[in-house]
């Protein structure tokens, strides 16, 4: 019997776990490459839609996912000032029943926690960070850091918006900070002192926006993401801490219930948001990208880490039963399946615009990635 196809895939973030486990479903042999020694449990929230939720069911992660996360009756859209409101996007069941799966809001550390769950654990090597690519007639050469080497029959670029893979690859401008920040970070609601809020708020500003919603089934949870301008602020990392006072200060005047949300708020997370046109090419050869490495976004549509994931559906239908002299054509494939829909994702998500009135959104909710139809 032919030897299964060896993929190395270069980051174990969200789509990079997603499609170990995915590719694992196809019978391909997998190994991930991570730069960081531990996977590390970060104050954030994220929105897993249902368009997500369809890719982690066939994983296996829907009972998990739904045991962890809050279950949101809708996404609300206020004013920052009057609290009007100004489009309330219904969840729920009925949004489950049309979109054919659950609009989840998780702990980030929870889901990153359950993709690594369906992956087992001799196949992640941490303390592997990827620094030079080849292409050989033997397979992808991929050297490390620390001086050692893997080869595999084809590689996948999972390593996020400063992707090294891709700066390996192509000659393509830097990713562009877009001149706006982040403040983020979750807290028990204890610390709201019995103070009712809603469930799942983003309140519209003039120049910023603030979102909050609960991470836990049972409320005990609380996430907070801003986006606000400071063009010269350029730091992104997880461990960049922000002043908590400078964040308050910068949504004075927004309505109470933010004010409530913000004076019990005892620590924040800084992030420069980041942006990039989408790439004219994803592959090259036997190595693709994939996730933020290829279609990086700004958070305002909350479906990065879906992209990734549904990316994660696709490449793994795409590679099903191929073997090596197969991998460049499936790449192809994949990439000509999946850019249309990223991209305009990309777009959507840049201006700003997503659920601030009636919105059509069955065209990103109602995407199953495991029944679209390949490219020919
Ligand atoms: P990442 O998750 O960034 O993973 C990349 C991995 O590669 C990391 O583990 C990194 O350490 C590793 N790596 C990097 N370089 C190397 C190297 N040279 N060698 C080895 N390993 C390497 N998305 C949603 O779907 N819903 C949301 O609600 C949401 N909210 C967001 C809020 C904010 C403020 C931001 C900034 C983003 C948000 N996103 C959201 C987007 C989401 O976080 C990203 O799109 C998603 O993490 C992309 O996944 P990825 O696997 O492509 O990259």
């Amino acid at each position: 019997m032919a030897r299964p196809l060896s993929v190395a895939i270069v980051g174990a973030g969200m789509g990079g776990l997603a499609t170990a486990a995915a590719l694992r479903r196809v019978g391909i042999d997998v190994t991930v490459y991570e730069q960081a020694s531990q996977f590390a449990r970060i104050g954030a929230g994220i929105q897993i839609g249902c368009n997500a939720m369809k890719v982690l069911r066939a994983l296996g992660l829907e009972a998990r996912m739904r045991g962890q996360s809050f279950y949101p009756r809708s996404w609300n859209n206020r004013d920052w000032k009057s609290g009007d409101i100004k489009f309330d996007m219904i969840f729920g069941e009925s949004a489950e029943e049309k979109f054919g799966a659950p609009y989840l809001l998780a702990h980030r550390g929870d889901l990153h926690a359950a993709l690594a769950s369906a992956v087992p654990d001799e196949v992640v090597r941490l303390n592997h960070k990827l620094v030079g690519l080849d292409q050989t007639n033997e397979g992808v050469r991929l050297g490390f850091a620390d001086g050692t080497r893997a080869v595999a029959d084809a590689v996948v670029g999972a390593d996020g918006v400063h992707s090294a893979v891709r700066d390996i690859l192509f000659d393509t401008a830097p990713v562009k900070f877009a001149g706006r920040i982040a403040y983020r970070t979750t807290y028990p609601a204890t610390l709201l002192g019995g103070e009712k809020i809603d469930d799942c708020t983003k309140w519209w500003g003039e120049d910023r926006h603030i979102v909050i919603y609960y991470v836990k089934p049972d409320r005990s949870e609380v996430y907070l993401v801003t986006s606000q301008p400071e063009p010269d602020f350029r730091i992104e990392s997880w461990s960049a801490k922000g002043d908590v006072r400078d964040l308050r200060a910068s949504f004075a005047g927004f309505h109470p219930q933010v004010g409530k949300v913000l004076a019990a708020c005892p620590d924040v997370h800084k992030w420069a948001i980041m942006d990039r046109e989408a790439l004219d090419r994803w592959a090259d050869g036997k190595v693709t990208l994939l996730g933020d490495a290829c279609h990086p976004m700004t958070p305002y549509m909350a479906q990065g880490a879906a992209m990734a994931i549904e990316d994660a559906a696709v490449l793994s239908r795409c590679l099903d039963g191929v073997d090596r002299d197969g991998v460049m054509d499936a790449f192809r494939r994949f990439e000509a399946t999946r850019k249309v829909r990223t991209t305009r994702v990309q777009e959507t998500s840049r201006a700003n615009i997503w659920l601030r009135e009636r919105t059509d959104t069955s065209w990103v909710y109602g995407y199953d990635a495991w029944s679209v139809p390949l490219a020919a």
